[in-house]
C-alpha cells in the first residue's frame, strides 16, 4: 500500500491513480491526456515503465520485417508519403511482386529473427481483382512459419473476412493523426474512412495494427487526440505503431520542423499508459534516432520494432546495428 501511495505522489500531476491507469479504458478525454503529456519527463517515463512491466516482459521486443509488395503510383495524396502519385520523389515504381520474390524475402526475414512478416501495397483500397492473389500470398508466407500482416489501404467487410479466412493475422491501417489535423495531411479520403476500415477489420476477427505519425507539424493536442481515438476504439489495437516522420525530398513535408525527440518519447510513454496491453511499435524514423533515444523508448514501453534494411521505401537501421543495440541493452527478440 505504501508503495502505491509513493508512486501516486511521484505522478502527482496526473489525476489517475496508478491502479486505474493499469486497467483497460475506452473513455479517455483530452484534458487528462494532456496532463499526462505535461508530467515531468522522469515521472511520465516511470509511470509508463511501471505499466509496461505489469503487462509485458520489459526486456523482450517483438521483431517485424516489412516488405513493399507493390510500390508507388498511389492515387492518395498523403503529404508524408513518397509513394503518392501526387509527389515527385523519383521513387522506382513496382507492380505487385511475384509470390516467389515475396517468399524469398520472407525466408530471409525468418533467418534474421523476425516473427512477423508485414507486407504493404501502395493502394487506395484493395481491388476485388487482387483479393485472390493477396490471399495466396498470405497462405504461402504463413507456411514459412511467420505471422502475417498486411497493409493494402481500405478494406470492405467481406474482403476483411476473406483475408481472415486465408489466415492473415494482422491488418495495419494507421489513423495517421488527430481527426482535426487529418485534412491538413490528406484530402483524398477522410478520417471516417479510416475508422470504417478499422471496424471491418476488427469485426472480421483480425488483429488490428493501427497507430500514426508524429512530427508532421501537428501540435501536442493532435498527438493526444490521435492516441485518444485509438484507445477509445471498442478494443485497443493489438499493435500500435508510432512513427516519427521521415522527411522525404519531393514530398510536401520535406521541410517541416523536426519534432523534439523527448516529445517523441513522451508520445510512446503516453501510448503505453493508455493501451497497457497493446504492443507499442517504435516504427519509422528509427534510423535518425540515437541509441539513447531508442533505449528511452524501450524504457517508456515500446516493445516492437521493424527490423531490416528497408521500411517500405525509406531506410531503417542496419540489422547489425540493431543486433548490437539489443545486446547492449540486454533485450531479446520475441
Ligand atoms: S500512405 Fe499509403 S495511402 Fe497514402 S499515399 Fe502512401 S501508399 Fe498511398
Amino acid at each position: 500500500m505504501k508503495e502505491i501511495q509513493e508512486t501516486e505522489s511521484l505522478v502527482a500531476g496526473c489525476r489517475l491513480p496508478v491502479s486505474s491507469c493499469a486497467g483497460i479504458r475506452h473513455d479517455f478525454q483530452a484534458e487528462e491526456i494532456l496532463q499526462l503529456f505535461a508530467l515531468p519527463f522522469s515521472d511520465l517515463i516511470f509511470k509508463a515503465a511501471e505499466i509496461h512491466r505489469a503487462n509485458h516482459n520489459p526486456n523482450a521486443v517483438q521483431i517485424s520485417t516489412l516488405l513493399s509488395i507493390k510500390t508507388g503510383s498511389c492515387p492518395e495524396n498523403c503529404k508524408y508519403c513518397p509513394q503518392s502519385a501526387h509527389h515527385n520523389t523519383g521513387l522506382e515504381k513496382e507492380s505487385l511482386l511475384e509470390i516467389s520474390k515475396i517468399l524469398d524475402a520472407a525466408h530471409e526475414a525468418k533467418k534474421a529473427g523476425a516473427s512477423r512478416f508485414c507486407m504493404g501495397a501502395a493502394w487506395r483500397n484493395l481491388n476485388e481483382r487482387d483479393v485472390e492473389k493477396v490471399c495466396e500470398i498470405v497462405d504461402a508466407v504463413k507456411k514459412c512459419g511467420l505471422e502475417t500482416c498486411m497493409t493494402l489501404g481500405m478494406l470492405t467487410d467481406s474482403q476483411s473476412k476473406r483475408l481472415k479466412d486465408a489466415g492473415l493475422d494482422y491488418y495495419n491501417h494507421n489513423i495517421d493523426s488527430s481527426p482535426e489535423f487529418y485534412s491538413e495531411i490528406i484530402s483524398t479520403r477522410n478520417f471516417e474512412d479510416r475508422l470504417n476500415t478499422l471496424k471491418n477489420v476488427r469485426e472480421a476477427g483480425l488483429n488490428v495494427c493501427s497507430g500514426g505519425i508524429v512530427g508532421m507539424g501537428e501540435v501536442r493536442e493532435d498527438r493526444a487526440k490521435m492516441l485518444i481515438v485509438l484507445a477509445n476504439l471498442p478494443k485497443h489495437p493489438q499493435s500500435v505503431p508510432i512513427n516519427m516522420l521521415v522527411k522525404v525530398k519531393g514530398t510536401p513535408l520535406e521541410n517541416v520542423e523536426p519534432l523534439d525527440q523527448f516529445e517523441f518519447i513522451r508520445t510512446i510513454a503516453v501510448a503505453r499508459i493508455m493501451m497497457p496491453q497493446s504492443v507499442v511499435r517504435l516504427s519509422a524514423g528509427r534510423e535518425n534516432m540515437s541509441e539513447q533515444t531508442q533505449a528511452l523508448c524501450f524504457l517508456a514501453g515500446a516493445n516492437s520494432i521493424f527490423y531490416g534494411e528497408k521500411l517500405l521505401t525509406t531506410g531503417n537501421p542496419e540489422m547489425e546495428r540493431d543486433r548490437k543495440l539489443f545486446e547492449k541493452l540486454g533485450i531479446v527478440g520475441m
